[in-house]
């Protein structure tokens, strides 16, 4: 049976979903203001690395993740850009799925977006206040923590770390410290919604709680994030969702851990990031992931290049050992493996701890070995290669293992195209503009088109009709 460790229960417990065969699983995703940055690739690399093993134990998982497009930081960015609010939130959502997209990170069946869900959020927060679990001061609603005896069971916080923490905004509005914000009146020139408190807009800890029962019912498997997010907000939104119906948003809270640099934090706030498109610019999508799996996912890690560059060995060299058999009978689709072997159960033994993601690439690596072991029968070695690629698929890593086991011909093509540029160049130079023309036309006739700019000359591939 599965463990994972509950960050409410503070232990590692037996994963039972709440619907057989079924996993409701929602993380909080990003506030789009800006190119995401490699330590929140980290949360979203882990969240799509269970996802897959799920999959992999046999359940039908629905993976929901929010878009928060509306936030302090998205009209400060807005006025920067000197764009609106929802272009900034247009343009950096398309960047959040490029890159996501670039790390290999399958996207979430359900992506909502805050900006769509404010009447439903409107409307949960007047539940509140007719509960008595929340109070309008002055155009801003707030949750009424004093209300909620078990307020701050997630996180553990007592009542004067809070006050400590609260008293630093000094809200004289709030009838406790540690009250939160429901709605949030709006500043002249800021977005508005109508509300029945005037015109604002909703808190972020409302919008997962709109979001996650909208997709996901209002109890779900488990609920995830960043550890950052324990408090306030999962601490918050377990607070409306318990004043609401006196059952938690979910079975399960999950959290993994940061990635520092430095010894703190990477952070937007802090400006001490990478964005995940630079580091990409830098290194292969799989060395990144292996990067993060080698440590346990509520571990800390340091931002290392030196470990980065390990971790690119250590790609290449289970890329080898799959280059070290036939590709054909490698990748063939008849080929069934059988559940039972050894490998797949140290692999699913370790994933099912708490998700020891550094134990299974062990197993990848002892596949690895066998696979290029040339002391063993052939039949055995493609085996190995086949659960290598099964395995290792469940991590993320082979996406496509006929590139992996034939990527010249596509870096062969452009280094090709580029020489013939050279030569059009060097004919350019020399006026001679029947050879210059004699190649562009050739490259054209294979549907390589050329334009000269005043930067030099560019190539592209003229798409099939
Ligand atoms: P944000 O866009 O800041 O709301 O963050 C999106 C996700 O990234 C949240 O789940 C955060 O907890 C997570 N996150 C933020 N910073 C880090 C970090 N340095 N390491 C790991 N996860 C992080
Ligand atoms: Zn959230």
């Amino acid at each position: 049976m599965m463990q994972i460790y509950n960050t409410m229960t503070r232990k590692k417990e037996a994963f039972i979903p709440l619907e057989e065969g079924k996993i409701r699983l929602y993380t909080c995703g990003p506030t789009v203001y800006n190119y995401f940055h490699i330590g929140n690739a980290r949360t979203f690399i882990f969240f799509d690395v269970m996802r897959r093993y799920f999959e992999f134990r046999g359940y039908e998982v629905t993976y929901v993740q929010n878009i928060t497009d509306i936030d302090d930081k998205i009209i400060a960015q807005s006025l920067e850009e000197g764009i609106d609010f929802q272009q900034i939130g247009a343009k950096y959502t398309a960047a959040f799925l490029d890159d996501s997209a670039a790390l290999g990170i399958r996207p979430p069946d359900h992506l909502p977006k805050a900006t769509d869900f404010v009447p439903q959020m409107i409307d949960l927060i007047a539940q509140l206040v007719e509960k008595g679990n929340a109070y309008e001061a002055n155009g801003d609603v707030y949750f009424d923590t004093a209300a909620l005896p078990e307020y701050g069971k997630l996180s553990g916080k007592k009542t004067e770390e809070q006050l400590a923490g609260a008293r630093v905004e000094e809200n004289y509005q709030k009838r406790h410290p540690a009250d939160f914000t429901l709605w949030k009146r709006s500043k002249p020139g800021e977005p508005v919604w109508q509300s029945p408190w005037g015109e604002g807009r909703p808190g972020w800890h409302t919008e997962c709680v709109v979001m996650s029962r909208q997709f996901l019912g209002e109890t779900f498997d488990i609920h995830g994030g960043g550890i950052d997010l324990i408090f306030p907000h999962h601490e918050n939104e377990l607070a409306q969702a318990m004043a609401l119906s006196g059952n938690p948003p979910a079975k399960y809270w999950m959290h993994n851990g940061f990635l520092n640099i430095g010894g703190e934090k990477m952070s937007k706030s802090l400006k001490n990031f990478h964005t995940a498109r630079d580091i990409l610019r830098e290194y292969d999508a799989a060395s990144i992931r292996f990067f993060f799996l080698s440590k346990h996912y509520r571990s800390p890690i340091d931002f290392d290049r030196e470990l980065i560059a390990e971790a690119d060995r250590a790609v290449k060299n289970l890329n080898s050992a799959l280059k070290s058999v036939d590709a054909m009978e490698l990748l063939d689709p008849n080929n069934i493996d059988d559940p039972s072997v050894e490998a797949v159960q140290e692999f699913t033994a370790a994933m099912d701890d708490d998700l020891n993601t550094a134990k299974a690439l062990a197993v990848l690596f002892d596949l690895a070995h066998k696979t290029r072991n040339a002391t063993l029968p052939m039949p055995e070695r493609l085996n190995n290669g086949r659960r290598l690629i099964k395995l290792g698929q469940v991590l993320g890593f082979f996406a496509d293992p006929e590139a992996i086991l034939s990527p010249k011909a596509g870096d062969l093509s452009k280094s090709l195209i580029e020489l013939i540029i050279s030569y059009r160049n060097a004919a350019r130079q020399n006026k001679d503009w029947a050879s210059s023309d004699r190649f562009r036309d050739d490259l054209a006739a294979l549907g390589i088109m050329l334009k000269d700019t005043k930067d030099g000359c560019h190539w592209s591939i003229e798409e099939p009709q």
